[in-house]
């Protein structure tokens, strides 16, 4: 059985959690945490990067950096991870949902302006696929209606927008290091903060609350509880098992990115004759091949298409039920204007297997099943 995704493994994980071990230290914000908030730092561009334990957690952490409150609305995209509307559903806001545009599955930007009330406080807008939304749209609607942009780049790291990294567009930009990611700490993520007045006290709320990171540089002879706060820290061992990924980073996204260019080389003759629709990626986007997906001609077919491969040996998935259609959806959110594309493009829509490590072989026999499932119908 082809798997849809085996976790990034690269080599020097286990070596990099050894180390951990015999430092004698386990449990957060050690050299291994630091060193990959550096890398995060040096990569992106941006001031300040934390680890975190997971990406849900960076982006409740930014709704309360946000000072989100009950009755406040955060304006997102139905087609995305629980994760997106959670973190802000926490504080007593209401998700609005606005359709996503069909070629990239993006929020459409031409739609935001509409759902803004005198209550919103965000845009909360999801890279899907490591593919960027219309940052300089979105960043001109949040500075003409003074509202805050969380930008959900679970999916983003490595991917850009006119030449600038996903996450350092908005006030604060969450990351995923989940096993289905790019790079993976098992768990775990990271926060980026844009402003400097802001980073103090996400380091705060990162640590229960206290200023133990001032502490820890020496610059207060003890540390205290300054403000209501979580613990959002990662272990080390998992920050060990990140770093020797986040050391190869290139090469990782050098062989995922392989894989994707043969799927989508492979199904352009499909594409033309207008039997599936193969991802976009808009000029001013340079992605990171997290995730291959074709679009097949409606739900039925995607059905028969799923199954077929699975005969065959090959776990194709489908992706996001739309939040509004869940039931929590119905009680903490509201779809604003038309769902034209949501639903309809998300039942259309399978992912291909891709991970760091699959076999050209592999990839081609993929492509043979999907070129006969198409040739017999
Ligand atoms: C994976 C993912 C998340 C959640 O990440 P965790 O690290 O598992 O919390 C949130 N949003 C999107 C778009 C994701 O793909």
């Amino acid at each position: 059985m082809i798997r849809f995704n085996v976790p990034p493994y690269t080599g020097k994980e286990m070596e990099y959690i050894k180390k951990a071990v015999e430092n004698q230290k386990i449990c957060g914000d050690g050299d291994f945490t630091h060193k990959c908030n550096e890398w995060l730092e040096q990569k992106t561009g941006i001031r300040k990067a934390l680890l975190t334990t997971s990406c849900t957690h960076a982006t409740e952490m930014a709704a309360i950096l946000c000072d989100i409150k009950p009755g406040d609305e955060v304006i997102m995209p139905s087609y995305t991870f629980v994760s997106t509307a959670d973190a802000f559903v926490l504080r007593g806001a209401k998700a609005v949902f606005v359709d996503v545009r069909p070629d990239t599955m993006n929020i459409d930007e031409n739609l935001i302006e509409d759902a803004i009330t005198d209550k919103t406080r965000a845009i909360a807008p999801v890279h899907y696929a490591g593919v960027s939304c219309d940052m300089d749209k979105i960043m001109d609607i949040a500075k003409r209606h003074n509202l805050l942009v969380v930008e959900d780049a679970a999916q983003g790291i490595m991917s850009e927008y006119k030449g600038k990294a996903l996450g350092t567009f908005g006030d604060y930009g969450c990351f995923s290091f989940h096993e289905t990611k790019n790079f993976s700490m098992g768990e775990g993520g990271a926060i980026l903060i844009r402003d400097p007045e802001n980073i103090e006290r996400a380091e705060i709320i990162r640590e229960k609350g206290t200023n133990r990171a001032k502490f820890f540089r020496g610059q207060i002879d003890k540390y205290t509880w300054v403000d209501a706060g979580s613990s959002y820290l990662p272990s080390e061992l998992n920050a060990a098992y990140l770093y020797a990924q986040l050391e190869l980073a290139d090469q990782i996204t050098a062989d995922r990115m392989k894989t994707w260019n043969m799927y989508y080389e492979a199904f352009e003759e499909l594409e033309n004759a207008e039997r599936i629709e193969r991802p976009f990626i808009p000029a001013d986007c340079k992605h990171n091949a997290h995730m291959f997906y074709l679009k097949c001609k409606d739900l039925e077919e995607r059905t028969e298409f799923i199954d077929f491969l699975k005969k065959n040996e090959i776990l194709a998935v489908f992706h996001y039920i739309p939040l509004h259609s869940a039931p929590a959806g119905k009680s903490f959110g509201r779809f604003n204007g038309e769902d034209v594309y949501t639903t309809k493009e998300s039942e259309r829509l399978v992912r291909l297997p891709l991970y760091y490590g699959i076999k050209e072989e592999e990839v081609e026999y993929i492509i043979g099943k999907v070129k006969e499932f198409y040739k017999n119908r």
